[in-house]
């Protein structure tokens, strides 16, 4: 049975550095896959390859047993593949339901697939009693789960989320981590960039490491907080 998503030895330059060095990696269909790693190890540019926002310079990204390493975003995007951006970038003069309207009314229906409102969306993240808010009266974590609605409304076969709880309160991280959960028990397939060690560790059936543009350590989140390599990188141990 082939993965949802392979990424198989992709490497990105920006000018003679390398951002990332032979990157492999799968995802199956319905798994909580974490990525973890200290700033400037590359899992933003890793985020961009698969998601199509950057082009690799070499290697391969399949999704849904089709080779999409030379299709753009928009396309990615229309056959499921949704991610989240580290910084929300929403139009800040919207409302919040305009914001979730505008992917929703750019991704065109899929074969059997119900689409949802944005008021459905925006319920189901939490923002229902905030659909006429302009995006820019909201608070940090309103626009984690906004940024959140925003890729809900491709209605993902795949999410990926880059770091959208950095800065938030532990009870707020909670709130992001319960709700992504639940996307999860129905079936959603997630990939989670975090810098927040709790959080990714609560959160992932499976974890990733990378330093320095290469995966250093792959395993359950258990084997990962306890790995060599990992504490070095992270406690300086
Ligand atoms: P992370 O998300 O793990 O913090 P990034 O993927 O954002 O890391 O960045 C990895 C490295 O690549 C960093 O050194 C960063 O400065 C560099 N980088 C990222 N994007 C660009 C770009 N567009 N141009 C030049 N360098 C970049
Ligand atoms: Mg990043």
């Amino acid at each position: 049975m082939s993965a949802l998503l392979e990424v198989e030895s992709v490497h990105k330059r920006f000018g003679g550095f390398a951002a990332l060095s032979n990157v492999s990696l799968r995802v199956e269909a319905g798994e909580r896959l974490g990525i973890i790693g200290p700033n400037g190890s590359g899992k933003t540019t890793l985020i961009n390859c698969i998601a199509g926002a950057l082009a690799c310079d070499a290697g391969a990204v399949r999704f849904g047993g089709s080779d999409v390493t030379t299709l753009a975003a928009h396309q990615r995007a229309r056959r499921g593949l949704a991610r989240s951006f580290q910084i929300p970038r929403p139009f800040a003069s919207m409302s919040v339901r305009e914001n979730v309207a505008v992917p929703l009314e750019y991704v065109a229906a899929r074969a059997g697939d119900a689409p949802k409102n944005a008021q459905q969306i925006l319920d189901e993240v939490g923002l229902g009693d905030k659909a006429d808010v302009p995006a820019s009266a909201l608070t940090q974590v309103d626009l984690r789960r906004l940024e959140l609605a925003r890729a809900l409304a491709v209605r993902p076969r795949l999410l990926i989320l880059d770091e959208v709880m950095a800065g938030l309160s532990t009870s707020e991280v909670d709130a992001i981590l319960q709700l992504v959960m639940a996307l999860n028990a129905q079936g959603m397939t997630v990939l989670m960039i975090e810098h927040i060690m709790y959080a990714i560790m609560r959160f992932s059936q499976r974890v990733i490491c990378l330093d320095a543009g290469q995966i250093v350590a792959e395993g359950k989140p258990d084997a990962i907080a306890a790995d060599a390599i990992v504490r070095k990188i992270y406690l300086g141990a």
